[in-house]
């Protein structure tokens, strides 16, 4: 596959039947969702997500990024959002894969050393989700109220696992049985 055909032709299908067009672009669910990139998570299906039910983040690691920040504030100040649901997962990458080594091989094939890119992977899995749930609930730019759950997504048996609830704003969250 050394072309974007696959897309173009998918598309092609998909317009022909298309009828979501009017779609009012705040998530109707007001939530939501910061998963990995890992292709085994499909949030249609393992969490009934369609179009026009939420905002999907996604990226290595679930992790709330800057950048996670930076969405999740249009999200909830812009566009209704009163939910967010950190999602990690079981087998992560991020979790597989020593810094060095990645910097190492981003030096092998490229010759420059990504030595001021964070890569924020994870090292201990509950740990860190625990990390990311509090960096949101403890946003100054998020709104007070805001429900934050984090959960771990078990991509052996497709399961969501409730790790972590709390408000952001209230005292630390209360973990979930
Ligand atoms: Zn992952």
């Amino acid at each position: 596959m050394d072309t974007f055909e696959d897309l173009i032709e998918a598309n092609d299908r998909h317009a022909a039947t298309f009828d979501a067009g009017a779609l009012p672009a705040p998530p109707r669910r007001q939530l939501a969702v910061l998963t990995c990139m890992d292709c085994r998570i499909d949030e249609h299906e393992a969490f009934g997500i369609a179009a026009g039910d939420a905002h999907v983040l996604r990226n290595a690691g679930a992790r709330t990024s800057d950048d996670a920040i930076r969405s999740l504030i249009k999200s909830t100040h812009q566009l209704g959002v009163n939910r967010i649901a950190v999602i990690h997962h079981t087998d992560c990458g991020a979790a597989k894969i020593q810094r060095d080594d990645l910097r190492a091989k981003v030096r092998a094939t490229t010759g420059h050393d990504p030595v001021e890119v964070d890569f924020q992977l994870i090292g201990d899995p509950d740990q860190t989700l625990l990390d990311d749930v509090e960096r949101l609930r403890t946003s100054p730019y998020l709104p007070p109220g805001t429900l934050v759950g984090g959960f771990v997504y078990d991509v052996r048996t497709g399961r969501l696992d409730p790790r972590v609830i709390g408000r952001v704003g209230d005292a630390r969250g209360q973990a979930q049985a």
